[in-house]
């Protein structure tokens, strides 16, 4: 008797990760509605026990830095549990990579996003590699002889992972190292230098503090050459078969993202072609950061979904007091917040992705305000997640605990906090088309809330000259209001008047399930619920 196992929830396996209606709904609206039947295959793949475990031996087995070979050649390999190969192929076959760069179809970066969105729900970790590849291309076509190289290599659907002469490979993996000792915000204080060949190469000085995915073959640096700083293409292995210098240190201990290898390279005589021009090195890689924001969004958006998901799973199959959990009305006030949090991150991410898909003026804006809010979501989102589960979610098996540690990441890369809502206010100071089609986009929600229509007056005059202290203040309430525009216009009644009661009329507390009484919870759990 004592070893019989009740009201232990099944676990949540062979569903459909890409039965998501809010995801579903945004993919079709913003163009690639066509994309549904390989989001569906992905979902059911990602929903199954096997990739599960290979995202749990990914991080359980963790990549080991190989400095030299048995004879003592310097090599600065890292080698990978095969779990983590699984998942890469997969993320790779799947098109997450640079595929859409290749691909003409509207909506391609829209199918992209919500691939991503799917698939980094299993792991989080490999997805640093893959968006870094998707990232590049825009900023390689500033030097198009090299993109006319490699840019089919890191567009193609083939996972050919090994250090070999690029150009021979089947596809192509791209990293990149800004991020120096002295600071990785400000950039402009980097202090390796790129000393001209004369024949069109430079060669590399200096050590980068931060590079992640150090196995990919072709990564941007950014370095100090004679007009300034400047970026460059760095292969791992040169055009000759032979290696090209890239010392890998050591790799980070870091607090989560232990799948993945982050690095500390030194180069030292290493080969580099210039991207762009000389001294315009920031210009040229924010090409990638954008792409590698946009990401950041689409990731947090996904690990957001992927805590609710075992929240709500798990209060459906347990029992306290005599009734299911999630039938306890104080439990559904706390999903169904999550609920509301989660879907306003998903729906603001594939928006984004289709403003980069269409090339539109919000984009630039967007992507920093998305980037600043919803990474700041996902700590507080996935922390209430877990303790839905109870000691169950503090406990490894759960997934809770990793889904926890990988949370903060997408708000300190590519744009700290602070930076980021910083650079939304020097967009808006520089580019006042951004701030009217922020503006105008906002607007297409006027009339549908009135809660919503004060706050859109009130971002409007508070766009005139925030001071830069109040930068986080003010990018918090333009994210909420752009969250608030997109879910009256496509969200149920119910969604959107909860959010703009709860998000912009401020009728909560500071914690998840301080919503106001009389709502239908159990409408806006039902929503979210994983099929
Ligand atoms: C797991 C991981 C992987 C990474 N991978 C890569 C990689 O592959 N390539 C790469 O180049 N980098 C990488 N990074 C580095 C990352 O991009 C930097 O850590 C980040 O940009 C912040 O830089 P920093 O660490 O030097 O912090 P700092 O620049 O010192 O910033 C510290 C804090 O100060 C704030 N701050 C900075 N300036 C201001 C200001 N003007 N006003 C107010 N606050 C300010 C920041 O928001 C931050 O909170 C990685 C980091 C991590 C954690």
């Amino acid at each position: 008797m004592t070893h019989e196992v009740f009201n232990q929830p099944p676990p949540l396996a062979d569903h459909d990760v890409a039965a998501d209606t809010a995801l579903l709904a945004a993919v079709e609206r913003e163009g690639a509605g066509w994309a549904a039947g390989d989001l569906h295959r992905l979902g059911k793949l990602a929903g199954t026990a096997e990739p599960q475990r290979w995202a749990s031996d990914a991080n359980r087995y963790e990549p080991r830095l190989v400095t030299h070979d048995r004879y003592g050649h310097r090599i600065d390999e890292v080698e990978f549990h095969p779990a983590w190969h699984r998942l890469m192929e997969v993320a790779v076959g799947e098109g997450l990579a640079g595929a859409p760069w290749a691909d003409d179809r509207p909506g391609t970066h829209v199918a992209r996003a919500a691939g991503l969105y799917v698939w980094s729900q299993v792991e989080a970790g490999h997805s640093c590699p893959i968006s870094m590849t998707y990232a590049v291309v825009p900023a390689l076509r500033h030097a198009p002889e090299l993109s006319g190289t490699y840019e089919p290599l890191l567009t193609s659907r083939a996972y050919d992972p090994g250090l070999r002469t690029p150009a021979t490979k089947r596809g192509l993996l791209a990293g990149m190292g800004m991020t120096e000792k002295q600071g990785g915000s400000d950039v402009r204080a980097n202090t390796t230098t790129a000393t001209p060949a004369g024949d069109g190469t430079y060669r590399l000085r200096g050590h980068k503090w931060f590079t992640s995915a150090p196995m990919c073959d072709l990564f941007l640096v950014l370095a100090q050459a004679p007009a300034g700083l400047s970026c460059f293409l760095v292969p791992r292995v040169l055009p000759d078969g032979s290696r090209n210098p890239f010392r890998i240190q050591r790799l980070k201990d870091k607090l989560g993202n232990r799948s993945n290898a982050s690095s500390e390279p030194e180069f030292d005589g290493t080969v580099a072609w210039p991207v762009g021009a000389e001294g315009q090195g920031v210009r040229t890689i924010i090409e990638m950061v954008a792409m590698t924001r946009l990401d950041c969004v689409t990731g947090s958006a996904a690990g957001m979904r992927a805590a609710l998901s075992q929240a709500i799973h798990h209060a459906r199959h347990r029992s306290a007091f005599g009734r299911p959990l999630v039938a306890q009305p104080l439990m559904a006030n706390v999903l169904a917040d999550l609920a509301l949090e989660s879907e306003a991150a998903t729906t603001l991410a594939i928006r984004l992705a289709g403003a980069v898909d269409r090339g539109e003026p919000l984009r630039r804006l967007a992507i920093a305000i998305g980037k600043y809010w919803v990474c700041k979501r996902q700590p507080a989102v996935v922390g209430e997640a877990l303790e839905c589960l109870g000691g169950n979610g503090y406990v490894e098996e759960s997934g809770l605990p990793r889904l926890y540690r990988d949370a903060p990441l997408n708000s300190i890369w590519e744009g700290s906090g602070n930076v980021q809502a910083l650079d939304v206010l020097r967009t808006l100071h520089r580019d006042p088309d951004s701030r009217d089609a922020y503006l105008a986009e906002v607007r297409l929600g006027t009339g549908a809330d009135r809660r919503l229509d004060a706050a859109i007056d009130e971002v409007a005059a508070a766009l005139a000259g925030p001071a830069e202290d109040q930068a986080r203040r003010i990018v918090e309430r333009m994210a909420l209001v752009l969250q608030a525009s997109l879910l009256v216009r496509h969200a149920p009644g119910l969604t959107a008047d909860v959010f703009c009661a709860t998000r912009l009329a401020g009728d909560r507390g500071q914690a998840f399930g301080t919503l106001p009484t009389g709502i239908d919870t159990a409408a806006l759990v039902e929503r979210a619920a994983p099929r």
